[in-house]
This record gives structure tokens, sequence and C-alpha cells, in this order.
């Protein structure tokens, strides 16, 4: 069950201020609070969507279309497309997901090293 009062949620409500990177009808992106690189930026769909695959289940296509726009939109305003960057969306306990509406992490700005370090 999706709560309506994780962080996220508190942001897209206004309730919680964040640094603002781009909006649209169907996204947000703002800065991390604890930027792991240069660049971290998260962006989140405006509806309420606790992870990938509850957001690729239940989300209309106009969402999930807006959402990817709003990705695409994020790194160009970012300027990360010359130097790349990395796109990563933790899912559940195995994926260490601490906030429970769908956000997928921007991070660039600097070689940010190998994906996962081999247990
Ligand atoms: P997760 O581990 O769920 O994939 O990542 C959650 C991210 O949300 C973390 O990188 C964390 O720093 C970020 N975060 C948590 N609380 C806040 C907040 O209040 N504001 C912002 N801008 N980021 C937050």
């Amino acid at each position: 069950m999706y709560d309506t009062n994780n962080i996220f949620a508190k942001i897209l409500r206004g309730e919680v201020p964040c640094k603002k990177v781009v909006q649209g009808d169907y996204f947000l992106s703002f800065h991390d609070i604890n930027p792991k690189t240069n660049v971290h930026v998260q962006v989140i769909p405006t509806g309420p969507y606790i992870n990938a695959h509850d957001f690729i289940q239940k989300a209309s296509q106009d969402e999930q279309i807006g959402f990817w726009q709003g990705v695409n939109e994020t790194i160009t305003a970012l300027n990360l497309k010359g130097n790349g960057y990395r796109l990563i969306m933790n899912t559940g306990t195995n994926g260490r997901q601490e906030v429970q509406h769908l956000h997928i992490h921007i991070l660039g700005g600097n070689d940010i090293g190998p994906m996962v370090v081999k247990k």
C-alpha cells in the first residue's frame, strides 16, 4: 500500500522544500539532499507509485511517457549527456530502497566508479 506520508509525497505536495531542477505534469526532479556524486538528482512521477513494478503495472501510458520525458529533460537541464551519467532505481529490500515513492537517481558530474562491488 502506498504511504501518502513518505518524504517524496510531502515534497510533491509542497510540505517539504526541495531544490527543483525541472517540473512537468507527470514528473518532478530535484537535487538529492545527501549527494553521492557531484550531480545527484531524483526524478519522481507525480502519481502515487511505490516502485518500478508498481509503476510499470499501474501507471497510464501518459504517465509512463511523461515520466521518461522528465528523465530526459532533467539530464538535458543538468548538461550530463556529454560525459555520461548513471540511472539507478532501487527497489524493495534487496535493492535497499529507502523512500517508498518511485524515484530514479541520476548520478553524474564525475567518474562514479564501478556499478556494484562484487561480493
Ligand atoms: P533510495 O535508497 O530509496 O533509492 O534513495 C532515497 C534517496 O532519497 C537518498 O539518496 C536520500 O538521500 C534521498 N532523500 C531522502 N530524504 C530526502 C529529502 O528530504 N529531500 C531530498 N531532496 N532527498 C532526500
